[in-house]
């Protein structure tokens, strides 16, 4: 790290695992832009939370799936903060049906979420890491596109293209000084599996080793390790962390 601090962007950081990793970077000694999709009292909360930790913060309302929008937020967070040094895509939705009654728009809305966001982020933040010769991004994709998960096809698509995605960036943009990995959470105890019944929860929970939901704060922690030059080693990797899910 520099005498000045370092710049972190993560999309989707108003809430869950994002939320967590605004606030675990910022405790680290970065500055941070962050994206939301609705929730501006989330966004606000959680900007204010990492400004009390020293951060200088911009967030903005963005909708990944529009890349003109991310490119916009990019050069603003550069213009205003500074270069990005760590980039973190945890936006991300469900909407899970099984296939035969997945409308187009179920489809599309999580495609377009899921895997075009990581795209246009990573595009949005890739030259300007590539000139500087220096550059980690961190893409948050799920057990559930390593494994598969019944009433997901959608997502684990979303998640599986993620890998796939991350490992050819990483492969293309390693002589560029720039590392990509992937974490894989499995059951993490966010809004997003707040809305699932309690019945399917106990029955995913059954295939815990740890026999509990993971917390957004440990992957935040994973997240750091991989944003940061401790991981300096590490690139095209899926790192798991799920409990043990699939022991
Ligand atoms: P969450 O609590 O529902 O938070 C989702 C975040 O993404 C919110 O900040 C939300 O903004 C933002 N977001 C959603 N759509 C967006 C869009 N189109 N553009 C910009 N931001 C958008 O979810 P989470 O559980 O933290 O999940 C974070 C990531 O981890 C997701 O990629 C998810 O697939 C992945 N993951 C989660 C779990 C889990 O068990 N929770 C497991 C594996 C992987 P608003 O607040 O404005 O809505």
């Amino acid at each position: 790290m520099t005498d000045t601090r370092p710049v972190a962007l993560i999309s989707g950081g108003s809430r869950g695992i994002g939320r967590a990793a605004v606030l675990r970077l910022a405790a680290e000694g970065y500055d941070i832009g962050f994206c939301y999709h609705s929730r501006e009292e989330a966004a606000i909360a959680v900007a204010k939370e990492a400004e009390e930790l020293g951060a200088r913060v911009l967030h903005r309302r963005v909708d990944v799936a529009d890349a003109a929008a991310v490119r916009a937020w990019v050069s603003d967070t550069e213009r205003e903060l500074g270069p990005i040094e760590a980039a973190v895509t945890s936006a991300g939705i469900t909407r899970d049906k099984g296939l035969v009654m997945m409308s187009d728009e179920d489809w599309g809305a999580v495609i377009r979420t899921n895997l075009d966001g990581v795209f246009h982020v990573c595009r949005a933040v890739a030259f300007a890491m590539m000139k500087r010769r220096r550059g980690s991004i961190v893409n948050v994709s799920s057990v559930a596109g390593i494994y598969g998960n019944a009433t997901q096809t959608n997502y684990a698509a979303s998640k599986a293209g993620i890998i796939g995605f991350s490992r050819s960036l990483a492969k293309e943009a390693g002589r560029y000084g720039i590392r990509v990995n992937t974490v894989a959470p499995g059951f993490v105890d966010t809004d997003m599996v707040a809305v699932v019944s309690e019945k399917l929860r106990d029955e995913a929970l059954a295939g815990v080793a740890l026999g509990r939901m993971g917390t957004a704060e440990e992957v935040a922690e994973l997240i750091a390790f991989l944003a940061g030059d401790k991981s300096a080693y590490m690139t095209g990797s899926v790192v798991q962390i799920d409990g043990g899910i699939a022991l």
